[in-house]
């Protein structure tokens, strides 16, 4: 139930974030969030993936998302930082 956050191809569910989470997902630039999805590494391809169906907690000052990869629809996990944020904003 509830918001639903929409990103270039996929629609993400409020309510599988925490509070603290949602927040901090919030509050990243939508075109730094999405490189951040598109570049997660799937143990099962062996490759670079982009993570799908996720939920998200925070953990500590780090905020973790828990999903699927587009392709084989494994587990994958994004750990999602503020410095790898600071990176990407500096570079585009
Ligand atoms: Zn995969």
């Amino acid at each position: 139930m509830g918001d639903i956050i929409l990103f270039p191809g996929l629609n993400i569910e409020c309510s599988k974030f925490t509070p603290e989470a949602l927040n901090r997902f919030r509050s990243i630039p939508k075109h730094i969030m999405e490189q951040m999805l598109e570049s997660v590494f799937c143990p099962v391809c062996g490759n670079g993936t982009t993570i799908i169906a996720f939920s998200g907690i925070m953990k500590d000052d780090d905020l973790i998302l828990n999903g699927k990869c587009k392709n084989c629809w494994g587990k994958v996990e994004r750990l999602i930082d503020g410095q790898e944020e600071k990176s990407i904003s500096s570079t585009s």
